[in-house]
């Protein structure tokens, strides 16, 4: 089904854990060149490349906090120097930062939200971006950046992630335009918003607090890293996916339905 994911290079920012791994492991066992990120490497990191590479995909990892719009230009070059090219750009890094209601928020938490969630999707797709053109015009095939949002950018977000909401909001947004101005150099921006996935991101809940989660998810359970993964495949795939561009895939177990 993804036969035409074999050999395209692939970022994936963020990945070095969660969502991000589990699909940079699904890209891997197509075939693909992967580019793993996160700020640090992870302490396993080379159990996790060896494995990569069984299926005859192909990692690096590139390390890069890109909440600072230097270190974004800097991942894109290093993973263009290692694999020649970039066929599909995730933007999966973000995170809470913390959880902060209202009366709390000032401009250092105002500027970490947005640095990380919407600053290092704008700068990494700005960079990323004549290269994924280039890649298009030598394959005639589309190249893709999918974002990655939230049910926070549909629902406002829990308690204290107000901000986080609006950060997911403006990249179910910002793809929009992106449709309207850049789909002439053969790009597709599409987006997948997870709903309650069962990561690190969740670490501050109880088993308690998670399993009240999933009694309100029709599906009844929250949803894992790998039920991701298929989406961002899908999206990356020119043969599954090539008249698709400007939509928002939620992976949420029917928690939310737009
Ligand atoms: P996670 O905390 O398990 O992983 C976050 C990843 O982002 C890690 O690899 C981390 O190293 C990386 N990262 C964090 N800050 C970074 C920075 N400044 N620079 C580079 N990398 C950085 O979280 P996850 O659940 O896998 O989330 C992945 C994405 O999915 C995030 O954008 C998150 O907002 C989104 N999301 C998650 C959920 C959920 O329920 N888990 C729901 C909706 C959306």
């Amino acid at each position: 089904m993804f036969n035409d994911l074999k050999g395209k290079r692939v970022l994936i920012t963020g990945s070095s854990m969660g969502i991000g791994l589990a699909a940079a492991q699904a890209f891997a066992q197509c075939g693909a060149k992967v580019g793993l990120n996160g700020r640090r490497a992870p302490d396993n990191l080379a159990d996790l490349l060896a494995g990569m590479h069984v299926h005859g995909g192909e990692a690096g990892f590139f390390a890069a906090d890109l909440s600072r719009t230097e270190e974004c230009e800097k991942l894109v070059s290093e993973f263009v120097a290692r694999f020649g090219g970039v066929d599909v750009l995730i933007n999966n890094a973000g995170g809470l930062v913390a959880r902060k209601p209202l009366p709390e928020i000032d401009d250092a938490f105002f500027d970490a939200v947005m640095d990380l969630n919407v600053r290092s999707a704008v700068m990494m797709t700005k960079f990323a971006l004549p290269h994924l053109k280039a890649a298009a015009q030598a394959s005639g095939q589309t190249s893709s950046v999918i974002g990655v949002g939230s049910i926070a950018g549909h629902t406002g977000g829990g308690p204290g992630a107000s901000l986080y909401g609006v950060g997911k909001a403006a990249l179910h947004n910002i793809q929009k335009n992106w449709v309207d101005y850049h789909s002439q150099d053969g790009v597709r921006f599409n987006v997948v918003s997870p709903g309650t996935i069962d990561t690190a991101f969740h670490a501050d809940k109880s088993a308690k607090v998670k399993a009240g989660i999933a009694s309100g998810i029709p599906l009844g359970r929250l949803g894992s890293a790998q039920d991701c993964a298929a989406a961002f495949l899908f999206f990356a795939s020119h043969a599954c996916s090539g008249y698709i561009t400007g939509q928002i895939l939620d992976v949420n177990g029917g928690q939310f339905k737009p």
